[in-house]
């Protein structure tokens, strides 16, 4: 399947290009938190009605971008996900681990029918590891999945 070419963007890429240019403006995960040597993020979805969605789950480095936006994974819906205010609970280390719950905000515009809300929730768990100042072993490695 070809996107369309045409100049109005449709709800969908206008979201891509948001996430795009958010991530691109982020800052790296070590310049917003220079301890932190790594950061996850899962993203479980509620759905009412099949087909489920599969658990998403993201590790963050220090070099990625500290960008905390994910689209809702239904195809027809412009909605996202912004887990940032949690994750920045986890990077300013008030906890390791941050769970809760969002729905989805977007509207879906389903083939024949007016643009409804969308309401997918989404059970989220953030954590992340430090570095504990003096404690360093060098050359430590965390290693992913
Ligand atoms: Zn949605």
């Amino acid at each position: 399947m070809r996107p369309p070419r045409d100049k109005k963007l449709s709800p969908f890429r206008q979201r891509d290009d948001q996430l795009r240019q958010g991530r691109a403006a982020a800052p790296t995960l070590r310049t917003a938190c220079p301890t932190a040597t790594v950061v996850n993020v899962t993203l479980r979805f509620l759905t009412p009605t099949l087909p489920l969605h599969a658990d998403q789950s993201f590790a963050l480095y220090p070099a990625a971008r500290a960008y905390f936006s994910y689209p809702c994974p239904y195809g027809d819906c412009d909605g996202v996900f912004d887990v940032s205010e949690p994750a920045g609970r986890t990077l300013a280390r008030e906890k390791a681990q941050v769970a809760g719950t969002l729905t989805c905000s977007g509207l879906r515009s389903r083939d024949g029918l007016v643009r409804q809300s969308c309401g997918l929730r989404v059970n989220y768990t953030i954590s992340s590891q430090h570095e504990s100042a003096g404690a360093v072993t060098p050359g430590r490695r965390v290693s992913g999945e």
